[in-house]
């Protein structure tokens, strides 16, 4: 640092120094072994700056969590980090402002800082950054060195802020006195054994040296932001520019970063403000652009939630395409009904649940009579719409428990879970008979009619001879086969 910078720091009687709390917490900070019941019992013992934790854990900036109302929750739902950094700004920015001298300019400076702070955050935050509470101690600490020059040179500072209608230039402050605020703060922190990081963004915070990370980068653009929210209105296009300048070259936003960080500043600045016991109020020579900005907001918004609901409209219309597909691969295609492996993979589960739960489960084999007759008859065609009709007649018969299936040509099968021998019989008798009165086709304007032979096989109880699927399905085959030899048109149950 330039010694006439040192020297004027070093001679100055009053130099802020850290409150003992804040000694205190930069100890733990550097402590590799510290955990959160040691922070917290450093903070408990000034209970303004614990109260003013709580209000930080309840802000709108930790929205949407349990709400807190001791300090041990408010330390935990934090974190052992941001804890610390909170507690380091918050001793900080309360025990350096008690200075006397030249205080509405002190008041200024510090105003400058909750507004960098703030501004450092939304930038980390849209950055993608996760220490937004470490980026908010460095947005603070930023300006502490202009502080201590204002403390050490009051006059001096003063005169370079002409009456406060210009914002202070690093190289006018150089030309003043040997050095800048950057420099001082730099220097000042590192006496202080702040964390090097802080010394580091502290150091970068007017661009020279360079701001070397996203971290430093925020810091770097949050200061002009806040010069820009501060000004009195008569430069406001320079300002601009440069803050938007800064937000470009630090490397944490593009054209349209600016209008939309004072958008959100707008809409934060009240409450952030509160938990410094300052009132920030929303300045009227942004407002036309806050307000802009705050429309492209909402618009921003608007269009996010319509493209999250045409993203979630797309899923939907692809999982139910893919459920068709899936469904379509589960069925015949002539007749609707379930096809063979989709009857084996359901006969094999519904198996498993009767035996496990003990429960009867029957099965019939359903096979058109005479079916070829139809074929040869009245053609294919026909042949098709026959089946197509008695499977839905099928169907239409059944429960939505039970199962049909088209095993192959013109048979079908059926499984009735739930069903005894007795029960499964009747419901195929009655199916029987509906089919032999309803019309399968219309050949001709004549009504074409059905019959078939089915064989029933149970797994119950009783007879608990069928030990798979399998052998309960030839049962039933072999109990069709003797209803078709009896002379078709009937229902026969297997060991009959
Ligand atoms: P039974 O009473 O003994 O069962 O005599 P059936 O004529 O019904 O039996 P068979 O097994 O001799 O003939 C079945 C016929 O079913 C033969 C075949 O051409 C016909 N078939 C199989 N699948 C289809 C199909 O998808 N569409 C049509 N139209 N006919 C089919
Ligand atoms: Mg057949
Ligand atoms: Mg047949």
């Amino acid at each position: 640092m330039h010694p006439d910078l040192e020297s004027s720091l070093l001679h100055c009687r009053n130099l802020p120094s850290p409150p003992a709390i804040a000694l205190q917490i930069i100890e733990l900070a550097q402590d590799p072994d510290v955990d959160l019941g040691a922070a917290a019992s450093v903070i408990a013992m000034d209970p303004a700056l614990s109260a003013r934790l709580m209000r930080v854990a309840n802000s709108p900036l930790y929205a949407g969590r349990r709400r807190v109302e001791t300090l041990a929750q408010a330390t935990t739902m934090l974190g052992l980090n941001a804890t610390l950094s909170l507690a380091l700004g918050f001793s900080l920015a309360r025990g350096l402002r008690a200075i006397d001298s030249a205080a509405a300019e002190q008041e200024r400076l510090w105003k400058h800082s909750v507004l960098a702070a703030l501004a450092a955050r939304l930038l980390g935050e849209q950055a993608g950054l996760d220490k937004l509470e470490d980026l908010m101690l460095a947005g603070l600490l930023q300006d502490i060195g202009a502080l201590a020059m204002l403390q050490a040179r009051p006059d001096a500072w003063l005169a370079l802020r002409d009456g406060g209608r210009i914002p202070v230039t690093p190289e006018r402050e150089r030309e003043v006195f040997g050095g800048d605020h950057a420099e001082a703060g730099a220097w000042l922190a590192r006496r202080w054994q702040l964390p090097g990081y802080l010394c580091n963004a502290i150091a970068t915070s007017e661009g020279s040296p360079e701001p070397s990370s996203t971290f430093e980068g925020c810091v770097y653009a949050s200061g002009a932001v806040a010069t820009l929210w501060l000004a009195e209105g008569d430069d406001d296009g320079a300002l601009r520019t440069a803050a938007a300048a800064r937000i470009q070259a630090g490397g944490v936003g593009g054209p349209g970063t600016l209008d939309s960080l004072l958008a959100q500043m707008a809409s934060a600045a009240q409450g952030f403000g509160a938990l410094f016991d300052m009132r920030i109020v929303q300045p009227a020579h942004l407002q036309a652009i806050i307000e802009q900005a705050r429309e492209l907001l909402v618009l921003r918004n608007l269009r996010e939630i319509q493209e999250t609901a045409r993203a979630r409209r797309e899923a939907d219309a692809s999982r139910e395409h893919i459920r068709n597909l899936t469904e379509q691969a589960r069925r015949d295609p002539l007749t609707g009904v379930y096809n063979r492996m989709q009857l084996e993979e359901a006969l094999e589960r519904e198996f498993s649940a009767a035996v496990a739960a003990g429960h009867p489960l029957s099965i019939a084999f359903v096979d058109l009579d005479d079916f070829k007759q139809i074929n040869d008859r009245h053609g294919h065609l026909v042949g098709d719409q026959v089946l197509r009709q008695f499977a839905q007649t099928l169907q239409r018969m059944l429960r939505s428990t039970d199962l049909v299936a088209r095993y192959g040509g013109e048979e079908f099968l059926v499984v009735l879970a739930h069903s005894n021998e007795a029960a499964a019989t009747r419901v195929l008798q009655r199916i029987l008979d509906e089919t032999a009165r309803t019309p399968m086709a219309v050949v001709d304007g004549h009504p074409l009619y059905v019959t078939f032979s089915a064989g029933v096989a149970t797994r119950d109880g009783e007879h608990g001879q069928f030990t798979c699927p399998r052998s309960l399905v030839q049962a039933a085959d072999q109990a069709l086969y003797l209803a078709k030899r009896r002379g078709r048109n009937q229902v026969g149950q297997h060991g009959q």
